[in-house]
């Protein structure tokens, strides 16, 4: 037996490390499964270059507890360490390794988003362990079975022991303020969170499992019970494997092995696979977005290696596809690093860019090859595909090819093909293309009806950061204008070159336009007066586009709005001069009358509009009824 010394400069970490990040004590059983399969792969890798003599058999790894004894063992059939080895690896580059990065962030534990998920190594063991032994037999013919033991003080034995097998034994003499990891369900919850894709099998116990009968057998049988390891992995998951062997199917399978409790299906899925100038893999999923879907349940998962990291891939993936579910595997993403650091990383923003290339092709060729079922999934994609034409500029290109844009009648159009349609009819005198569109089609009835009249296409578009959008296709576009439904008058929205008759005189108008002011309330109505059809309402209330859209915008946030104070809701009433009861209002001679003209017309105006409420509607219904009389 020989003892030594690891050779300590921070004091003693073995203290630090045990408080260090707290609540991460679990990811112990992660690491030193790692170890285990890194052992196990580097022997299957040796066999296969034909450094290892014989047949390795299916090496699996294996997790055992013993609540009475208190032990936990991490078993594995790898490569193994010689005496040297142990020496090597563990008490000096692992241990210096532990050393360095309880240096580097003890302090900065409050930016552990992902720091502390990596980097400890085996010495994480003594988060939970207050003495670990390694039994270890190397693969190299004739070395012998070593025996390594600390017990958290920076004193350590090795000795020769006895050990017949191949490979390394982890034993953990778990401390008393962390029972907790005995208990056979805390294992499972672990080996389920972490190590659920893991390349090598992991059996944790064992299980029973019944056999199917013969189809010959007697009524009277009964199925036969045999007892298998319980492997509690799928080594080779759905996106280490080659898209082209993959169907539909299996596909929906891997998303309910992701997530066991998601009981609505994908709507489809984006295989992610490159090996330059990165390594990722993964499968992303568009998931049906509804009202009550929880962001913060069944996110992206990321992995290194098939071994989970985090289901925050905040910096990583860009933030419109957050919303996505899946995994994305990758060696490349530094994850012992702050969120500022990863996010400023050349490989992780060349990976961002990539993710969102991919997902904007994807979209390119269900939109090519099915049309029709890419415009019943729009409703369900559009607010993911709306952020992200509005966050990231190339997703913004792309996405003339496959962004829709719905009318009132259900017809889908793409940007050009819209143009194309609405050209004829929807270009005004200045020759500026004006898109007209609805947010709401039962409070917006009326004006749409007015704008289908006329032969005019409304469009549907009712997603939250609209206002947002047109704003950016506006800019982005030559020419073109939105304008929702009732942002003017019929006639005004598209203003083309046309002399309308007005039944009353320029001079009548003046005289009429006071009249109306001095009933409605000025600070919120602009009263304009407009020779409209004469069988278009008399009184009719409009939004003007640009102030409404930017009321919207600052409500849902961004474009630079804030501290500018609060928006007014403003609104003009239109007065249509060829209507006759307007005609009527100006030659009532009794000034009560024509008050009660005007403002029963204007209540009716709000009505249409859906802005009388409280005292004003009861007063308004009362007053009806007495017309009716
Ligand atoms: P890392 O795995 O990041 O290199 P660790 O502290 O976890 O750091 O392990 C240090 C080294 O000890 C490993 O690189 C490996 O060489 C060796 N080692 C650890 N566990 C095993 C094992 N189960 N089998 C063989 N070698 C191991």
């Amino acid at each position: 037996m020989a003892t030594g010394n690891i050779n300590v400069t921070a004091e003693n970490i073995f203290p630090v490390i045990k408080k260090f990040l707290y609540s991460d004590h679990e990811i112990f059983l992660r690491e030193l499964i790692s170890n285990a399969t890194d052992a196990t792969l580097k022997l299957k890798h040796l066999s296969t270059l034909g450094e290892i003599k014989g047949d390795i058999g299916n090496p699996i790894i294996e997790v055992k507890v013993d609540k009475d004894k208190k032990e936990i063992r991490i078993i594995d059939q790898g490569i193994g360490m010689t005496s040297e080895e142990v020496e090597k690896y563990i008490t000096q580059i692992a241990f210096s390794g532990a050393e360095e990065f309880v240096k580097q962030y003890k302090d900065k534990v409050e930016d552990s988003g992902i720091i502390g998920h990596f980097g400890l190594g085996f010495y994480s063991s003594f988060m939970v362990a207050g003495k670990v032994e390694i039994f270890s037999k190397s693969f190299k013919e004739g070395s012998k079975a070593v025996r390594w033991e600390c017990d958290g003080s920076p004193q350590y034995i090795i000795e020769e022991t006895y050990k017949t097998d191949r490979g390394t034994e982890i034993v953990l003499h778990i401390d008393d303020d962390s029972t907790e990891f005995l208990e056979e369900h805390k294992i499972t919850e672990l080996l389920n969170k972490y190590n659920k894709f893991m390349p090598i099998p992991i059996k944790f116990g064992t299980r029973e499992e019944t056999l199917p009968l013969p189809e010959d057998a007697d009524k009277e049988a009964k199925p036969e019970k045999i007892t298998v390891d319980n492997i509690v992995n799928n080594p080779n998951p759905a996106w280490t494997k080659n898209p082209s062997d993959l169907k539909d199917e299996d596909y929906k399978a891997f998303y309910r092995e992701l997530y066991p409790m998601q009981f609505e299906e994908p709507l489809f899925n984006i295989h992610l696979n490159v090996d330059y100038p990165f390594n990722l893999t993964g499968i992303l999923y568009f998931p049906k977005l509804n009202k009550n879907l929880d962001p913060t349940k069944d996110r992206i998962q990321l992995y290194q290696n098939q071994v989970f990291v985090t289901d925050n891939v905040e910096g990583i993936v860009p933030d419109f596809l957050q919303m996505l579910r899946g995994v994305i595997d990758s060696p490349d993403i530094p994850l012992n690093v702050s969120r500022s650091y990863l996010q400023a990383d050349g490989a992780v923003k060349k990976i961002s860019s990539y993710i969102t290339r991919k997902v904007a092709d994807k979209l390119i060729s269900l939109f090519k090859n099915d049309r029709k079922g890419f415009e019943e999934k729009w409703d369900d994609i559009k607010v993911i595909i709306e952020y992200g034409m509005l966050s990231e500029e190339k997703f913004f290109e792309k996405s003339d090819k496959f962004a829709l844009y719905p009318t009132v009648n259900k017809e889908y159009f793409t940007f050009s093909e819209l143009e194309e349609k609405i050209k004829p009819l929807q270009t005004d005198k200045d020759d500026k293309l004006v898109i007209l569109y609805a947010s709401n089609e039962k409070a917006q009835h009326s004006y749409i009806e007015a704008a289908k009249e006329k032969g005019y296409e409304v469009l549907l578009l009712d997603s939250p950061i609209v206002s947002h959008l047109l704003q950016k296709l506006e800019t982005s576009k030559e020419n073109i204008h939105f304008t929702r439904v009732d942002a003017d008058h019929i006639d005004n929205l598209i203003k083309k070159d046309e002399d309308k008759i007005s039944k009353l005189s320029d001079e009548e108008k003046e005289t009429l336009k006071p009249i109306i002011e001095e009933i409605i309330p000025k600070e919120t109505y602009t009263v304009q007066m407009e020779s409209m059809d004469s069988s278009a309402n008399p009184f009719i209330i409009t939004q003007p586009e640009f102030m409404r859209r930017m009321k919207e915008m600052q409500a849902t946030g961004g474009g630079g709005f804030m501290g500018m104070g609060n928006f007014p809701e403003m609104y003009n009433l239109v007065v249509n001069t060829n209507n006759d009861l307007v005609v009527e209002i100006l030659n009532t001679k009794t000034k009560k009358k024509q008050e009660r003209l005007i403002k029963q017309a204007f209540d009716l105006a709000k009505l249409s509009q859906n802005l009388l409420h409280g005292e004003e509607l009861t007063n308004f219904i009362k007053r009806s009824f007495e017309m009716i009389k």
